[in-house]
């Protein structure tokens, strides 16, 4: 009998034993589905504005351009309030790949010194693929060229770094092709080890090239049959003089816009769908992000109505962030202030790398993500725009935002248009901004607003005099060649 009621209280002792080490499995790594996803995508798609996956911006238009982005992005958590921390390519990636504000980093030189002399980033700055490399990871990137090039640096860390052609504005199928071809190759090695794998494409970036695509986005789009303003992405001043009808000029240019988000994003969603169901996307983290936004006829800048680059507005710097992954909540959209310098150690934390102490200035939201914290984001968000001798910045909350010019030397570059070009960009220098329910900014009179302009002055200044403090010896390359120069020239970075 007592060899029995021992034998019971044996089994039930074991079976709660067993229960308790399936309810550690639960919380724990008990097996390759549960812990931190073992890989990382990150994919960036230059110049997507943020509103282009809002139901309150360019998806206010009815187009369901960025459906399969969105679709994708219901599995994870979609942050609404991402901005970017300068307004065009090598800035914005330096700061998105070493988590730092571009002018700690050497990349606030003006931008036809960047054309000559370019910056690049280092290996002490710890940046993503550096870090990933050492933590087991296998690196890979996968990019389209053009400003995001090893001549900044932004190769370090990557065992392969591959630069696709591309060919008549068009490069999303030759760098998916390559991805695919990448993850089928090594298909028998991903239980094994850890890829980190970083897709770009300029697909939406001017010029806008699927014009066949306009009869998908629905009335307002299937009649456009004049591209002239719009072939080259760039709108010149002289033609701009042409241009009678600004409300017109605004739809076309949408238009043109949103073919080519539609086209990328069926893409990337036939992409993510074979991802899904050759059972990778059940063991990786994938982060999708844009470098900044564009123009599209909100205002001239620049004299051009399609433009990024220089300015500080938010059709500019407000991109899309979405997180899937193992462990993060799905169907959620976020309104926390976000940066681009916080997607590293984002990324970092939810697959559970160690950052580096003191290497970054952005911070984590995965706590965020995963629904474990009252982490409400960031209090204040911080952009730069260096272009031709001087500075821009500006400083925003959830509700207010601050732009002006940060000093240089202020003086037009030398050649015969240097004076007609710098008189296009200056503009406008300061300004204060309010957000209301759909985030859309409206310019507000400084008169009204002389307190709240004096806090936010003074929070911006203690911003540049901490990167100021933060900033190390830019490191810089001689010349670039003449092929690059062209290149930099037909993407509108040069100046005309
Ligand atoms: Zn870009």
């Amino acid at each position: 009998m007592s060899l029995h009621r021992t034998t019971f209280l044996d089994y039930a002792l074991g079976l709660r034993l067993l229960l308790v080490a399936l309810g550690l499995c639960f919380l724990a790594s008990c097996s390759k589905d549960e812990g931190p996803p073992r890989h990382l995508l990150l994919i960036v798609i230059d110049t997507l504005r943020g509103d282009a996956l809002d139901k309150a911006g360019l998806a206010a238009m009815g187009l369901p351009a960025a459906e399969e982005l969105r679709t994708f992005a219901r599995k994870g958590g979609l942050f609404r309030n991402a901005f970017s921390q300068a307004p065009w390519t090598p800035p914005s990636f330096a700061s998105l790949l070493t988590s730092r504000y571009p002018s700690t980093i050497g990349f606030s030189a003006d931008g036809l010194a960047f054309g000559e002399q370019p910056p690049r980033i280092r290996e002490e700055d710890e940046p993503l693929a550096s870090k990933l490399r050492r933590a087991g990871f296998e690196t890979t990137a996968l990019v389209a060229g053009g400003q995001v090039s090893s001549r900044y640096g932004f190769d370090i860390g990557f065992d392969q770094w591959l630069e696709v052609e591309r060919t008549d504005g068009s490069d999303i199928d030759a760098v998916l092709t390559e991805a695919q071809s990448f993850l089928d190759r090594n298909r028998d090695s991903w239980n094994d080890s850890r890829f980190a794998l970083l897709l770009h494409t300029y697909e939406v970036h001017g010029p806008n090239t699927h014009h066949d695509l306009l009869r998908d986005l629905g009335e307002d789009c299937a009649g456009i049959d004049s591209f002239k303003t719009y072939d080259s992405g760039i709108v010149l001043p002289k033609e701009f003089a042409e241009v009678e009808d600004m409300e017109e000029e605004r739809r076309k240019s949408r238009c043109l816009y949103l073919a080519d988000v539609l086209y990328t994003s069926r893409r990337l969603g036939e992409f993510l769908n074979r991802f899904e169901r050759d059972g990778l996307l059940r063991d990786t983290l994938v982060i999708i992000v844009a470098d900044h936004g564009e123009t599209l006829f909100e205002r001239i800048l620049a004299g051009r109505g399609r433009m990024h680059g220089h300015h500080l507005q938010d059709e500019l710097l407000h991109v899309p962030w979405i997180v899937v992954g193992r462990g993060i909540q799905a169907g959620t959209e976020y309104d926390e202030l976000v940066e681009l310098i916080d997607v590293l150690p984002t990324a970092l934390e939810l697959l559970g790398v160690e950052p580096t102490p003191n290497a970054y200035q952005g911070r984590s939201h995965a706590k965020i993500l995963r629904g474990l914290s009252s982490d409400s984001g960031r209090d204040i968000a911080f952009s730069e725009a260096p272009y031709q001798g001087m500075g821009a910045a500006t400083l925003r909350t959830k509700t207010y935002r601050w732009v002006e010019m940060t000093g240089g030397d202020q003086k037009p570059p030398d050649g015969p248009r240097g004076k007609a070009w710098w008189d296009a960009i200056k503009l406008p220098s300061t300004g204060f901004f309010g957000y209301g329910p759909t985030r859309k900014e409206k310019n507000l009179d400084a008169n009204n607003h002389a307190q709240k302009i004096a806090k936010y002055r003074s929070q911006l200044e203690h911003f540049r005099n901490e990167n100021l403090r933060l900033r190390r010896p830019a490191v810089r390359q001689p010349s670039i060649d003449e092929s690059t120069r062209k290149e930099l020239e037909a993407m509108g970075y040069l100046g005309e």
